[in-house]
């Protein structure tokens, strides 16, 4: 994405999204709505094309077509951009929302004075109704009363209509909040996913303002993963990994964040924590990690337990979020090579008080 958008062209692009919907008979659902608000936003040469190809030979965009263009948009959500993306979508719909609901006030008092209009009629209706040569204008007003009823009641249709696509909206809203809640977490362990943890780095970098403030990265990875894999099943692998996430969760708090960055690899941003701090939260881990058992499920049986090692950098004031990374996962290889289930610390960055070593393998 190149330049922000402001409120107005996104609210133009959601009114150029439904109009098109309409157009070409496709149900208003949010999964559509994001797909023909990517299209007219032209913020997808893949979706253009394809809807562009689509248009130019007639053909008709049923459910699987649309679905498939939802998946297309989602993956895209999934991206780097995504987040600018859903962005623009939420603040598309909040437009909408606006719009909707101003024409509802307008509509409202316009219905409010259609409906003092009738009273004011139906009372001079009743005075003239004494007046004997006024028959003639008693009819008049009787048949404006009337039409004026019209009115009012075509008003009220309308709102009830427009309520309803308020609803609808506030749907769509919802549902972009939770593709974006989504696509940020991870479906194993409930930790923010890759694409989260790159995004809070990139912010934790610059709120630390070139180091003024202290900030720590651990990159922690499972011992011998493969092994235990190996000899007890991927299943429960994937039970050992719900549980290292959970001790990560349960020694990180505030404004921590914890992630998953790989398979069998994690990651915990520290904000305001010098590399100290850092070693201290992540020997923590280790121990708590190692002190656990896994049990089969179905029999109780003890299958032991697991390791992690894991690198610690502070960050260095004038590197890259990827440079701090790579530092740590070179601190978490020279964990591996000194004999796993212990800490070791990065070369570089700030000075280092503490060369940190949790002991035993
Ligand atoms: P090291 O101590 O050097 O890290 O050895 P390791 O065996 O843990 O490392 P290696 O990279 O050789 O193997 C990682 C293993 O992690 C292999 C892969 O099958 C497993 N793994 C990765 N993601 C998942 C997952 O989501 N679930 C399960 N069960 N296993 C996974
Ligand atoms: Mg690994
Ligand atoms: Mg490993």
């Amino acid at each position: 994405m190149s330049q922000p958008i402001s409120a107005e062209e996104t609210n133009n692009f959601a009114k150029e999204a439904m109009a098109h919907m309409a157009r070409q008979d496709i149900a208003p659902t949010p999964d559509n709505f994001m797909v023909w608000y990517s299209y007219v936003a032209k913020k997808d040469p893949d979706i253009c094309q394809r809807i562009d190809w689509m248009l130019q030979h007639g053909r008709i965009f049923d459910a699987e077509e649309c679905n498939g263009l939802y998946l297309r948009c989602m993956t895209l959500a999934a991206s780097e951009d995504g987040e600018k993306r859903d962005t623009a979508l939420q603040s598309a719909s909040a437009g909408v929302e606006k719009s909707v609901a101003e024409v509802m006030a307008i509509l409202d008092e316009a219905s409010a004075d259609a409906e003092r209009y009738t009273e004011t009629l139906t009372s001079a209706g009743g005075e003239l109704a004494s007046a004997e040569a006024a028959g003639a204008v008693r009819k008049i007003v009787s048949n404006l009363v009337e039409e004026t009823k019209r009115v009012a009641d075509q008003n009220r249709k309308v709102n009830d209509r427009l309520e309803q696509s308020n609803r609808e909206i506030a749907e769509l809203n919802e549902r972009i909040t939770d593709a974006r809640k989504e696509a940020m977490c991870d479906g194993l362990t409930g930790l923010d996913n890759r694409r989260a943890f790159d995004l809070a780095l990139g912010r934790a970098v610059a709120d630390s303002n070139g180091g003024a403030s202290e900030l720590s990265l651990l990159i922690l990875d499972i011992d011998h993963f493969k092994k235990f894999n190996d000899t007890h099943g991927h299943l429960l692998g994937d039970q050992v990994i719900k549980l290292v996430a959970k001790c990560l969760t349960d020694c990180t708090k505030g404004h921590d964040t914890a992630a998953r960055y790989g398979g069998e690899e994690f990651a915990i941003i520290l904000p305001n924590t010098d590399v100290e701090g850092a070693v201290s939260v992540a020997e923590q881990i280790c121990e708590i990690v190692a002190s656990k058992r896994i049990r089969r499920k179905a029999t109780g049986e003890n299958l032991g337990g697991v390791t992690i090692s894991i690198g610690a950098a502070q960050f260095g004031g004038s590197e890259s979020p990827e440079e701090l990374i790579e530092r740590a996962d070179t601190a978490l290889y020279a964990a591996k090579n000194a004999g796993r289930n212990r800490v070791e610390v990065a070369l570089g960055g700030p000075v280092l008080r503490v060369v940190a070593n949790s002991g035993g393998a």
